[in-house]
């Protein structure tokens, strides 16, 4: 059977990177050792980091004043590292409450000691559509913390607040180079990478070199100048996961680039929310103008009903549609690696599931 994997995170990969990773684990590039034995300081380790690093640069257009760093600690580690880092001269940053992941962030601001200041909040209409600035941004803020993409609510910001000289610093992990930003547009970008650019393990910092280097004692592994120093070689680095991550990389390349692969993305999105849009019993609740293209929450309005469409599509291999916790009903994640085949599959079975429901529903009626 085939199957198709909607999870949030970790998240599907593209089958071809899958395959290479088979192929090549026993023997890295006929070096006898797998990708997992080999040294960090090898020569062949360099070419891999030092190729993730040039064809990330290239996809994204990063110029050469940002530094790429590798971490670990996944994007909550940065929840703590950007603030220790770039919130420096006023200990004092802005924050944009568009849900879960950025209320996690504004805690481990203020948990290192950071005065955050909520400049917006959905929280009044359940986060289904996304905060606006309530008023000017003050000036005086180190910055201003913004999660592109809300992967458990499905809001997605295409257009970024104005902040005036105040950098914007971007929780990318769901929407990194699923759909086109501007790096100029930020002082810094993260993303965990297992949403949607590998194993977990890794997470990619891009920021502005002119940010860094003004914390003073920070931590080592914290430390993003440390980092930028010693090309995210301070230890030993995640090696495999930095691998991995950069054949998908290539493999981004190879498909066109985040041009192609956005507008591919939005034709996936389209088909799912198409059919939520005009059925009588899915229903998304999210604004239109505000919604993700990488995650879909959608409900029948039943939590037992709910059950039976997520238990049926696990059937047919439609995996993983169980919505987030928080806030119930299904989630259909259609991360880069989501071929369209899989959101027609995911498609045809809510059709069929709704045509059967609503052929019962008549024969409860009559009887
Ligand atoms: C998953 C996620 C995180 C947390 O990532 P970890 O790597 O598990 O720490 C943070 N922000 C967003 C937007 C996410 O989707």
């Amino acid at each position: 059977m085939t199957t198709y994997n909607f999870a949030a995170g970790p998240a599907v990969m593209p089958k071809p990177v899958i395959d290479q990773i088979q192929a090549e684990l026993p023997s890295f590039q006929g070096s006898g050792m797998s990708i997992m034995e080999i040294s960090h300081r090898s020569a062949l380790f360099d070419q891999v980091i030092s190729d993730a690093e040039a064809d990330l640069r290239e996809l994204m257009g990063i110029p050469a004043n940002y530094r790429v760093l590798f971490f670990q600690g996944g994007g909550t580690l940065q929840f703590t590292a950007a603030p220790l880092n770039l919130a420096t001269k006023h200990h004092h940053i802005g924050l944009l409450d568009s849900g879960h992941w950025a209320s996690r962030a504004a805690d481990e601001a203020r948990r290192v000691g950071t005065k955050v200041d909520i400049l917006g909040t959905a929280a009044d209409n359940h986060f289904t559509a996304l905060p606006t600035l309530d008023q000017p941004v003050d000036q005086a803020l180190d910055y201003v913390h913004l999660t592109t993409n809300n992967t458990i609510e499905g809001t997605a910001y295409t257009m970024l607040p104005q902040t005036g000289h105040v950098p914007l610093v971007a929780d990318m992990s769901s929407n990194f180079l699923g759909q086109q930003y501007q790096v100029t547009d930020f002082g810094m970008i993260f993303a965990g990478a297992q949403k949607n650019l590998g194993p977990a393990g890794l997470t990619i910092v891009i920021v502005r070199d002119d940010l860094i280097g003004q914390a003073q004692n920070l931590p080592s592994m914290l430390d993003y100048q440390l980092f930028a120093d010693k090309r995210s070689m301070f230890n030993t680095p995640p090696v495999f996961a930095i691998y991995a991550a950069g054949l998908v990389l290539k493999w981004l390349k190879a498909q066109g680039g985040l041009a192609a692969m956005e507008q591919r993305n939005r034709d996936k999105a389209a088909l799912l929310y198409d059919f939520l849009d005009q059925s009588k019993l899915f229903t998304s609740h999210v604004k239109p103008a505000d919604r993700s293209l990488m995650n879909m929450p959608f409900v029948t309005g039943k939590p037992a009903l709910d059950a039976q469409v997520i238990a049926g599509a696990t059937d047919r291999g439609l995996l993983n549609l169980k919505g987030h916790r928080l806030v119930g009903g299904m989630r259909a994640s259609l991360y880069n690696a989501m071929p369209k085949a899989g959101v027609q599959a995911l498609v045809d079975y809510l059709a069929d599931f709704e045509a059967t429901h609503a052929k019962e529903e008549l024969t409860d009626v009559s009887n």
